[in-house]
């Protein structure tokens, strides 16, 4: 595990500004009209009521952290949050149990793996490596409080409804087909528990998880709840602080290495940005200081990301300037040695 001793060093924000509104407005509905019609991807069917999606449907979101929203094309369409939840529960337990305990605990490291890997969990002697695969996010959420799974089922419920700034509802189709089917996750939950790494009972913490991940959103939602984690935590359109800023930049380091499945790298490397991606079609992706992306088109890669999702945050993340790694060099000060 990597140690430092900066811990006590106050965080200094490096933020910036996005173009200025119409030219956004203009961006998002280029992007919308470029990949409409990319028939590339395909339509999630491991949990049978996921299979129903229109692969057809496509929206685009972005909120400002001034809370200015822009959106496009099927926006404001519901469907289950799924793998998303596991960024923003990730979040609500860090605030809960600090930084160093979800390093200790749970991991911050891709495993290079698929997300319901068992393998993994056995190669790592038993360690969920982080928060974003099945195994490490079934062990954040038994972090939540609450000395029930009804607690921490309800904690989890408020928290996300507070990033997204209204009352989340459950998805009962999703929930109960789900449910029926989610052998594996109990598989890896009772493996964790075998290596002494999850606290509660497996099957009440599994039924917690299935629920977080049936909790309806849209891209508007997801954009928004992005936003918050772009602005130190707090929510941009209800002024309501949900976590701390720290929170926020250790949630984005997790999602920067592990949120995009087993291509994080790829993405990084494409769009500059963290992000987390769901098996329902939907992304959000986080510019620190400036804004989040919350995408939704149900055709997915092999890896299990939205294939117009991640063409459209590719396109925005260079035409808005968002890649973090970009830079330029500076006018004045290089002058004197260029031509
Ligand atoms: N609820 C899904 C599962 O646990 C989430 C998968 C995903 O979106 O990556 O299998």
């Amino acid at each position: 595990m990597f140690e430092t001793d900066a811990l006590d060093v106050p965080q200094r924000a490096l933020t910036g500004d996005l173009p200025a509104e119409s030219r956004v407005a203009g961006l998002l509905l280029e992007a919308h009209e470029r990949y409409a019609g990319e028939q590339a991807g395909v339509v999630a069917d491991y949990i049978p009521a996921l299979a129903e999606a229109d692969p057809a449907l496509f929206g685009l979101s972005l909120t400002e952290v001034d809370g200015t929203v822009h959106r496009v094309g099927d926006s404001e369409v519901p469907f289950s949050i799924q793998s998303i939840s596991k960024a923003f529960v990730l979040a609500l337990v860090c605030e809960e149990i600090g930084h160093e305990e979800v390093h200790r605990i749970v991991g911050v490291n891709n495993t290079g793996l698929p997300f319901s890997s068992v393998i993994a969990l056995e190669l790592n002697h038993g360690s969920p490596m982080n928060p974003m695969v099945n195994a490490g996010a079934i062990a954040t959420t038994a972090l939540m409080p609450g000395d029930s799974a009804e607690e921490k089922w309800e904690a989890v419920r408020e928290g996300l409804s507070r990033f997204a700034g209204r009352r989340l509802e459950l998805d009962e189709r999703v929930l109960a087909s789900e449910s029926a089917s989610n052998h594996r996750n109990q598989g890896i939950a009772d493996l964790l528990t075998s290596y002494g790494r999850l606290l509660g009972d497996p099957a009440e913490i599994v039924d917690v998880y299935t629920r977080q991940c049936s909790l309806l959103v849209t891209a508007d939602d997801l954009a928004v709840m992005g936003a918050t984690l772009a602005d130190g935590g707090v929510n941009p359109v209800t002024g309501q602080r949900v976590v701390s800023a720290e929170v926020c930049r250790d949630t984005l380091s997790v999602l920067a290495a592990c949120g995009m499945y087993e291509t994080s790298g790829e993405w990084l490397f494409e769009i500059g940005l963290p992000a987390k991606s769901g098996v329902s079609g939907g992304i959000v992706a986080i510019a620190p200081g400036k804004g989040a992306l919350g995408t939704f088109s149900p055709p997915l890669d092999a890896a299990g990301n939205s294939v117009r999702g991640q063409r459209a945050c590719a396109f925005l993340s260079r035409a808005l300037g968002l890649n973090l790694f970009a830079s330029l060099p500076h006018p004045v000060k290089g002058a004197a040695t260029r031509e």
